[in-house]
């Protein structure tokens, strides 16, 4: 009690001081401790500065640990060269052509160490014609590269050996205030690079921090620059907040600043039948309770989820014109992915997955003979037996589906008999005849979902 009230008041008479530029808050103020910080990364800031060169945990992991909460990674930024930090490290190498950066490895540990950066001036800035910046590496010194970056809490330094923080635009007060303010004029940061928008949502809704009022108020009418970022980052940034165990908000939060035209441009559709919403929600909140018990999450399960009510709405249309059932889930699964990679690419890698759990969801209405018994063997039933619940959550199909192969999977053999439907109709044996020619059974055809997709 008597300790608690002490470091009450020292830390009250604790005060940040100026140097040049920024103000230095000491531990007394923060409370952030050396021992919060990563094994390699107090191994590379001590070997840094032992060797003479200025060196400082920066960016997120600073941000983090002033909110109290555990830091993904932390990252190094220092006054030494690329080539400069590689000799200092026995295991450390440089990656990256246009930001080149070095990777320092201690056992599992990987600690990216950066040389601080500065912004181009305007007049030498290489930018395109909505002036979204196209290169700034060249190096700088600490001030220079606390400007560059996006968003206040993010330009703080941290110094484990004295363990102070240094912060030139006032990051300290606004993260102790869970506000996130970008730094400087925000038409012009935006413009710079449009993917901070996105990241404004994403860093607010994964915080639980406010969007500061400047920083929100021109994203309205400057979202459509996001249309010239390539791809690649795009997508890098949606992942992002797909897997950043706040999904749900973030989403929310893009829909409601109504930024996920482009991005996510079926979303729109989605969202107004009937049970894609509840479906999407019960997938993103499924998702980020796994992230929050630390299981894995596979991106092409959620894109997956995202994109299934679209599948499922290609496909009614295709077997209401007469298609049969299982070649129209093939085009509509082709379809649906086709539009969506005219605005957001998804790597073919995850289409084979996606495709795969699709595909698996007809064959789980499969209960006679020997299916459900090949179903069990495919590499990836958990992920279709995963996304079959969360169908039966929101409603789309029986709860009696979910739990019968809930119990099918683990009965034993004896039981597992007794579970199986009777054949159809006989079914069974005309298929077995004459399986390719007349496919009359609705759902699958196991010859074509057999095969691994491409
Ligand atoms: P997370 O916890 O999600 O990793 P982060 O802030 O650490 O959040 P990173 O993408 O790892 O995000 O970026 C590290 C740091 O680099 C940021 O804290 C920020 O200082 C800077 N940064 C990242 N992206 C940008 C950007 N688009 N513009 C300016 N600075 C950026
Ligand atoms: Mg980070």
């Amino acid at each position: 009690m008597i300790k608690k009230f002490l470091k009450r008041v020292f830390r009250k008479s604790a005060k940040a001081k100026s140097v040049g530029n920024a103000q230095v808050i000491p531990f007394k103020l923060h409370g952030v401790a050396r021992e919060q910080i990563s094994y390699g990364a107090l191994k590379v800031t001590d070997g840094l500065q032992a060797s003479g060169y200025q060196a400082y945990v920066v960016g997120g992991a600073v941000r983090d640990l002033l909110l109290n909460r555990i830091p993904k990674d932390f990252d190094i930024a220092t006054d030494a060269t690329p080539e400069e930090v590689r000799r200092v490290f026995r295991r450390a190498r440089i990656i990256g052509r246009r930001f080149r950066l070095v990777h320092v490895m201690f056992g599992e540990e990987v600690v990216e160490v950066s040389t601080f950066r500065r912004m181009i001036e305007a007049e030498d800035a290489q930018t395109d014609e909505h002036g979204r910046l196209l290169r700034d590496n060249e190096f700088g010194d600490q001030e220079q590269d606390a400007a560059r970056r996006d968003f206040t809490a993010n330009a703080l330094f941290y110094d484990p050996a004295t363990q102070e923080i240094y912060d030139y635009h006032g990051g300290y007060a606004d993260t102790r205030d869970h506000l996130l303010r970008i730094i400087g004029d925000p038409l012009v940061r935006y413009r710079e690079d449009p993917v901070r928008m996105l990241r404004a949502v994403r860093l607010s809704a994964k915080l639980g921090i406010k969007l500061d009022a400047a920083t929100a108020a021109p994203i309205a009418e400057m979202k459509g620059l996001l249309d010239n970022v390539p791809q690649a980052r795009l997508l890098d940034e949606v992942l992002k907040m797909l897997l950043s165990g706040h999904s749900l908000e973030c989403i929310q939060q893009l829909r409601k600043m109504n930024l996920h035209h482009g991005l996510l441009p079926l979303l729109d559709v989605i969202w107004e039948q009937p049970m894609g919403e509840k479906f999407i929600m019960l997938a993103l909140r499924n998702t980020d309770e796994r992230l929050s018990q630390d299981k894995t999450v596979s991106p092409a399960f959620l894109f997956a989820a995202l994109l299934w009510h679209e599948v499922l709405a290609a496909w009614n249309l295709r077997v209401q014109q007469g298609e049969r059932p299982v070649g129209a889930m093939h085009e509509a699964m082709d379809e649906v992915l086709a539009r969506q990679r005219e605005q957001l690419a998804i790597p073919h890698r995850q289409d084979a997955v996606m495709k795969e759990i699709w595909l698996m969801q007809q064959r789980f209405e499969q209960r006679a003979g020997q299916r459900p018994f090949r179903l069990l063997e495919q590499p990836r039933f958990r992920a279709g037996f995963d996304f079959l619940l969360l169908r039966c959550a929101s409603g789309e199909v029986d709860d009696e589906l979910g739990l019968w192969w809930d119990e099918f999977q683990d009965a034993s053999a004896a039981r597992q008999a007794e579970m199986l439907q009777p054949e159809g109709d006989g079914e069974k044996k005309r298929r077995r005849r004459k399986p390719r020619k007349k496919p009359e059974v609705p759902a699958v055809d196991e010859s074509a979902v057999d095969e691994p997709v491409a």
